[in-house]
């Protein structure tokens, strides 16, 4: 099948390189588009100095629907792989509805004035893509995406019943400078400025931004790290497609990255509301993102290793269980192999695997569908094999930290 690859930052790099690697397996031909195709051509000159394979480029501006129409129609692949910004996801499946193309994606679609990271906006396309014959997967990222799967894998094959799962996502990773992002600057400081909120039987609970917080002992010699509830798409989607009583999900910071975030919070420069400056409308989170370093130049800083895995608490043959899932991922592995840290690689890998997944047939069922919708064997078993192997180990909850600063439920609690 041809795929057609949306998107030339960090992440589309390695999904395209991973993509590369099965020319001649399930993948027939790759043309890489993006708004700026200089990035495109840098990432198809790697590759084919690295892999020997031919990516063809393409210039493209996804907010606009007839651009994407006529590129799909002039290549004509099977899959779009929509790995720019959320602001597009729509525009990309109305496009791939008009021309009849599978979709994928690593993110949920947002609207540029509200950060609301919710699925129904693309939940709302399931019965136009069924019938019209084609798929739309969500989410195949790591977090979204992995951690779905991990969740499926412990609903289908490792417990009875689930209680409580708690996705933790953990960059150890050091890149030198004083303050940056390591995804889209502008999507990620929207995602840790709203309130946190995590799913509790049958309702969200809501707390102030980054206000609850405990330490969590990572493996691997990554050590005690300090924790944050945030909000999460994934919950979303989990909350309502397994049976389980309560999801929560934790990201760690380091004190030198709240403090900066909290000044630039304070000055209002996270905020998406336009202000006037000479007569120009500017959003100041839009500026920010201008000014600060583009997550793909982190590469060839960044040291340590990113743990982001689901910690799951339920019972086994009546028996109270605990089972934690997890990745390590090594950054200057990730950048001696395709060029980017490990975050754009814990996302391009698990992209590449989920359009292996639908190319195959293993994931193919017209409509729109989230992650943990689907088997998670054939998935987990090739994700291994393209370089994020996972490790599984039964947990002893009793090392847990049992409080958090507030009060409010603690890693592993139930
Ligand atoms: P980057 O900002 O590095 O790259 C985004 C790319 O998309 C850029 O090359 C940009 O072009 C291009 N782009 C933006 N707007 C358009 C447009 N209108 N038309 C065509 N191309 C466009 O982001 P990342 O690579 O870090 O992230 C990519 C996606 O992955 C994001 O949606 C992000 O939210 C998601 N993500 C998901 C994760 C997960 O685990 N599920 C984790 C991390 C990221 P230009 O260079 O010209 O600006």
């Amino acid at each position: 099948m041809k795929v057609l690859i949306v998107g030339a930052g960090g992440v589309g790099r390695v999904a395209t390189c991973k993509l590369a690697e099965m020319i001649g397996e399930s993948v027939d031909e790759i043309t890489l588009a993006s708004r700026t195709e200089e990035k495109c051509r840098a990432i198809a000159s790697d590759i084919s100095e690295k892999l020997g394979k031919t990516i063809h480029t393409a210039q493209v501006d996804a907010d606009e629907v007839p651009e994407m129409v006529s590129l799909i129609r002039d290549f004509q692949p099977g899959l779009v792989v929509n790995l720019a910004l959320p602001y597009q996801d729509l525009t990309i499946m109305d496009a791939c509805l008009e021309t009849g193309v599978h979709y994928l994606d690593t993110a949920n679609y947002e609207p540029r004035d509200t950060p609301k990271f919710e699925y129904h906006w693309q939940w709302a396309y399931h019965d136009r893509f069924a019938s019209n014959g084609i798929m739309a997967l969500l989410g195949s990222g790591f977090d979204p995406g992995v951690t779905n799967v991990f969740c499926a894998h412990a609903a289908s094959n490792i417990f009875d019943t689930i209680d409580t799962i708690d996705i933790i996502d953990c960059n150890a990773g050091d890149h030198g400078l004083p303050f940056a992002t390591n995804f889209n600057p502008e999507i990620n400081i929207r995602e840790i400025t709203q309130p946190g909120r995590w799913w509790n039987v049958d309702h969200w609970e809501e707390i102030e931004a980054m206000s609850v917080h405990q330490s969590f002992d990572f493996p691997e010699g990554i050590g005690p790290k300090d924790i944050y509830l945030l909000y999460h798409e994934e919950m979303e989607s989990l909350s309502k497609h397994l049976d389980i009583q309560k999801i929560r999900f934790w990201m760690t910071f380091s004190e030198k990255y709240l403090t900066h975030l909290r000044v630039l919070e304070n000055v209002g420069m996270t905020s998406i509301e336009p202000v006037d400056f000479n007569g120009q409308q500017i959003a100041p989170l839009e500026f920010l993102k201008a000014v600060l370093p583009e997550p793909a130049s982190l590469g060839p800083l960044t040291k340590g290793k990113t743990c982001i895995g689901c910690l799951i608490r339920g019972t086994k043959d009546g028996q109270p269980k605990t089972h934690y899932i997890y990745n390590i991922c090594d950054h200057e592995s990730a950048y001696a192999e395709t060029g980017a840290q490990a975050i754009s690689y814990t996302t391009g890998v698990p992209a590449a695997v989920g359009a292996r997944m639908m190319i195959d047939g293993h994931w193919m069922k017209p409509g729109v569908w989230n992650m943990e919708q689907f088997s998670p064997d054939p998935f987990l078993k090739e994700l291994a094999q393209r370089g994020l192997p996972w490790t599984e180990v039964e947990f002893d909850c009793s090392t847990l930290a049992t409080q958090t600063n507030n009060n409010t439920p603690s890693v592993g609690a139930s």
